[in-house]
């Protein structure tokens, strides 16, 4: 039985969240602040998480921050507001997906079985990944580590899954919305501009300061990874 824990201060929506999921088939708990939650999360290792982001004691972003530095749980995250830039720092701090408040449980639901799905299958599969290297350019997906000429490279979790992914695929053109698919793991229903916006993160960590050209724009299509 997979463990879901929700960590939501709104006790009308933990609550039904709490019925919804037990439900399902799901052992749950809940927390009512950041700062529970982080410990339950810690202690009572869930497979899932879902985490508000606005909360009492520890912000929904803390806890996501925090929570990285041990586990790689799914995340989903509630968002009270449908900004481009809370769902990007949500992101950028490790979670793995958003709903925006009100939501349909049976889109949460869905998005549920998306998360357990890919975190087992990435457990599944987790024989050592070759390293990628471009030029002075190498990415190893074992140690998740980046380096420029042996100079390291600090990005951000999907950062690096964004590289990845382009590194994979060098010399191809990928499409925003392949890249959304495939990085961010479902469709955002459009929303591309999260892409570019982690296009332009790691042009100002490799390609900017290594005085390199490593992402392409394809005008009308998406991007390519290709060292010059
Ligand atoms: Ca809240």
């Amino acid at each position: 039985m997979s463990r879901i824990l929700i960590i939501e201060d709104e006790r009308k929506i933990a609550r039904f969240l709490e019925l919804e999921l037990t439900h399902e088939g799901y052992e749950v708990a809940t927390c009512g602040d950041g700062r529970t939650g982080l410990e339950k999360a810690l202690s009572w290792k869930p497979d899932l998480l879902i985490l508000d982001l606005m909360l009492p004691e520890l912000s929904g972003i803390e806890v996501c921050r925090r929570l990285r530095h041990d586990s790689d749980v799914p995340i989903i995250m509630l968002t009270a507001k449908d900004d481009v830039s809370d769902k990007v720092m949500g992101l950028d701090m490790g979670a793995d997906d958003y709903m925006t408040k009100p939501f349909a449980i049976e889109e949460l639901l869905a998005r549920i079985r998306v998360g357990l799905k890919k975190h087992r299958s990435s457990a599944a599969a987790a024989t050592p990944a070759p390293t990628l290297t471009a030029g002075p350019l190498v990415l190893d997906p074992v140690s998740y580590t980046v380096s420029f000429s042996g100079t390291p490279v600090q990005l951000t979790k999907k950062e690096f899954d964004l590289l990845r992914y382009l590194m994979q695929h060098a010399g191809q053109a990928v499409s925003r919305d392949a890249l959304l698919t495939d990085v961010w793991g479902y469709d955002y229903a459009g929303d591309t501009n999260v892409v570019d916006v982690y296009i332009r993160y790691l042009r100002h960590k490799i390609d900017e300061p290594f005085g390199v050209k490593t992402i392409h724009t394809i005008r009308a299509v998406g991007y390519k990874f290709q060292y010059e």
